[in-house]
């Protein structure tokens, strides 16, 4: 049976995970799916691949308002599809041809679950054993509780975000179940793209996570785009020919939906269900994620893990700074590095939504602060009334920063053009312990930039005078 210094199961984060302090350790890399793990090959990457030529399509149609009008638009949708893959596809394939060409490391093509502490059975039939064990499995899209819709089914039209975007041909007509970002990302990739979508989503809005006003402005602007359907849950799935009928319960009765393509995106579990974790001694917690202490330790002598697997947030940056402590803990675990473990720590974890318009946010709600009873000023700032807004011609958009009486900042929600860039001085803001104050007033914001929109809503937060 062999046995390795390191075992690594998952290729996407865990992938990075071989800092040159491992150098020369027997590493093994356990990969059942495609290598470079899920942001690569269906996650982050090829979504917004997919949303840029989506945003020009939206903006080109909106451009009247500025006095510009385009032809309509015509969409190669294989073109779109075989750029997109020919450039994520020899990626995938340039790694797993770097890490097999590796003296000291080996990597298996299979699945692998627990057998007992830090002993793995693979789908091959071969059994591995290792003296260290990073778990770096990553999460799965789950379906409904509706039969024909329990589980991806490409073949009959059911698909999940690993599958759609590579389909053969745009369908007329797709019905997208869910309200979280993958649904309202996809949903305006393939409305842009001219397909006919309907979203049905369980909560009264999109984004129901983001503060209110964002997610009802997000929810108000979709509804121009395609079909939207609120309060909605779906009942029963049939397929009639190549068309799926979902019946549907919402605030007005049953009702129904037809469509040739489902879009499976409710929600993603940690990948805990396909592992044994028991068998090797690793705790579970009661949604699935492996249980790590601030080391990343899980709770079996000598096996770590991170992202999705463990982490309650779903995000590749968190994932790729999680890779790096469990790297740095490895290296001090097996003498190559002096000094302690790393640990994580409550910076903020700020997330965007690509979808039209961006969404981007961290820190809690104004709903979340209230409940917690912890004391908070706030300030909103609408993108359309600083200068470059007036240009956008902007309706929609908006900055709101909560921060503490003394004027730290706490959270920041946005919704308009680059929210997903606009946040990030707020971030660096509330990550080093800046006070609003200093981060408006401490430096120049160019005129007429975007960025004024923070400039703004930082000034207009209700605080003291400094003296
Ligand atoms: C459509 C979509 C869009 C996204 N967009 C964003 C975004 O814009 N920004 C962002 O921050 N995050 C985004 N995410 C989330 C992000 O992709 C994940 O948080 C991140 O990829 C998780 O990385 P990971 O290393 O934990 O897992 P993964 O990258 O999923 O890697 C896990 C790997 O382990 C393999 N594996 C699993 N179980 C086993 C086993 N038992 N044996 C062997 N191999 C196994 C899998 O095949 C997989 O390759 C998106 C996700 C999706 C689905």
């Amino acid at each position: 049976m062999p046995h390795h210094d390191l075992v690594i199961i998952g290729s996407g984060s865990g992938n990075s995970l071989l800092i040159p302090e491992l150098d020369g350790l027997d590493v093994a890399i356990v990969e059942g799916g495609t290598f470079g793990g899920t942001c690569l090959n269906v996650g982050c990457i090829p979504t917004k691949m997919f949303v840029l030529p989506a945003d020009r399509v939206v903006d080109a149609a909106d451009a009247h308002r500025l006095g510009v009008t385009f032809a309509e638009r015509t969409v190669d949708w294989p073109g779109i599809r075989d750029r997109i893959f020919g450039r994520i596809d020899p990626i995938s394939a340039g790694g797993e041809a770097y890490r097999r060409s590796q003296e000291h490391t080996t990597l298996y093509r299979a699945h692998a679950t627990f057998t007992g502490e830090r002993r793995l059975a693979l789908s091959t039939g071969e059994e591995l054993t290792a003296d260290r064990v990073v778990v770096a499995a990553g999460s799965h899209p789950v379906g409904l509780d509706v039969d024909g819709l329990r589980a991806p089914d490409p073949e009959h039209g059911v698909h999940t975000s690993d599958t759609v975007m590579r389909l053969d041909a745009l369908p007329p007509r797709m019905a997208v179940i869910g309200g979280g970002f993958v649904a309202c990302e996809l949903a305006h990739v393939f409305s842009a793209l001219g397909v006919a979508v309907t979203q049905v989503q369980r909560g009264p809005t999109l984004l129901r996570h983001h503060e209110v006003e964002v997610a009802q402005r997000y929810t108000e602007v979709a509804r121009h785009h395609y079909d939207l359907r609120l309060s909605t849950t779906p009942t029963s799935a049939q397929r009639v020919g190549d068309v799926w009928r979902i019946g549907l319960d919402g605030p007005g009765g049953p009702s129904h939906v037809e469509a040739e393509v489902v879009l499976l995106a409710v929600g993603r579990v940690p990948n805990t269900d396909r592992l044994d974790p028991a068998a090797g001694g690793l705790g579970v917690h009661d949604d699935g994620r492996l249980v790590v202490d601030e080391q990343l330790r899980t709770t079996s002598p000598g096996v770590w893990a991170l992202g999705d697997v463990s982490s309650a947030h779903q995000l590749k940056h968190v994932a790729n700074h999680e890779a790096r402590i469990v790297a740095h803990n490895l290296a001090v675990d097996v003498g190559r590095l002096a000094g302690e473990p790393r640990t994580t720590d409550d910076r903020p974890v700020p997330h965007a939504v690509f979808g039209h318009p961006q969404v981007a946010a961290f820190g809690p709600t104004a709903a979340e602060l209230n409940e917690a009873g912890t004391p908070f000023v706030t300030a909103t700032q609408a993108v359309g009334d600083v200068a470059y807004g007036w240009a956008l011609e902007d309706t929609t958009g908006l900055l709101t920063i909560h921060a503490d009486p003394t004027g730290l900042i706490l959270a920041a929600h946005a919704i308009g053009p680059h929210a997903s860039t606009l946040i990030q001085p707020l971030v660096q803001a509330a990550s080093f312990g800046q006070r609003a104050i200093d981060v408006a007033r401490g430096q120049y914001w160019i005129h007429p930039a975007l960025a004024e929109v923070v400039e703004n809503a930082l000034l207009g937060l209700p605080l003291p005078d400094p003296a």
